[in-house]
């Protein structure tokens, strides 16, 4: 199990893996602990669903404080494959107010800067070139999958910051899990060629569909996390949008750590 929870109810969890690199910070954020009432109990940092926006920026507020108060970038994700770099010459304003990039993806080199990707049941992906000193978070829905979002991250990774995908590191969040994932409409809505990851239900693997794209980008296999917990299966800990259509955002962040932190 690489998926690691520090405490028995935590406000976050975090990936093994990642931990051995502390010049990164970053937490797989509960729905728990949070300020908005039911249905969107408790941790929903996303507006635009139906939560009172002050309960939005006060969650949105616990997940900025407990990663330590970084720069946070929190995506107007649009299911697309839109790409955001933060780097040093396009800063961010820090704000937890929803003015933010329209992008499914962000990758920083920035000390401080906080990527943070709202999901329920779409998968959170961490990427970290521990060399170049880059991390990146992906937002991949199934539209995101069969676009292959993944794939484009990296693209950029490389072409932006000399990024070596046999370096990288990349960790699947909770999500969606193949236990779960029918798609009675698969003809229309899935391209043939994933169709091999279906099972007799009509249930998809995105998560294998994942780890293989990983592998296609060349990212080695033991550089590839996979947290193995399924949304729907865990309404307690995550919200799930399949499972309980109006709910909550659950946040998963990721950041480079302020130069006197990692001194310190
Ligand atoms: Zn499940």
């Amino acid at each position: 199990m690489v998926f690691f929870a520090g405490k028995s109810n935590p406000l976050y969890y975090q990936f093994e893996p990642l931990l051995s690199y502390p010049e990164i910070r970053h937490g797989i954020f509960t729905r728990n602990s949070g300020h908005s009432p039911h249905p969107f109990h408790s941790l929903n940092i996303s507006f635009g669903l139906g939560d009172d926006p002050r309960n939005v920026l006060k969650n949105r507020q616990i997940v900025s404080d407990s990663m330590g108060g970084r720069n946070p970038v929190f995506l107007d994700q649009m299911h697309g494959t839109d790409v955001f770099v933060a780097d040093g010459n396009n800063r961010l304003s820090g704000s937890l107010k929803p003015e933010v990039p329209k992008a499914d993806a962000a990758i920083t080199d920035v000390k401080g800067n906080m990527l943070v990707v709202q999901v329920a049941d779409c998968q959170p992906i961490f990427l970290y070139d521990p060399a170049r000193k880059v991390v990146a978070g992906v937002h991949s829905g199934w539209r995101g999958s069969i676009n292959n979002i993944i794939e484009k991250t990296i693209r950029v990774m490389k072409t932006r910051f000399e990024c070596d995908p046999k370096r990288l590191i990349a960790c699947i969040g909770p999500s969606l899990g193949p236990c779960c994932a029918e798609f009675i409409h698969y003809r229309t809505e899935i391209p043939e060629k994933y169709w091999a990851y279906k099972d007799r239900s009509n249930r998809i693997d995105f998560w294998s569909i994942s780890r293989d794209q990983l592998l296609d980008a060349g990212i080695s296999a033991s550089h590839i996390h996979v947290s193995g917990i399924c949304t729907h299966c865990r309404t307690d800990l995550f919200f799930s949008y399949r499972s309980e259509k109006r709910t909550g955002r659950f946040a998963s962040a990721i950041g480079l750590t302020n130069e006197q932190e990692t001194e310190a």
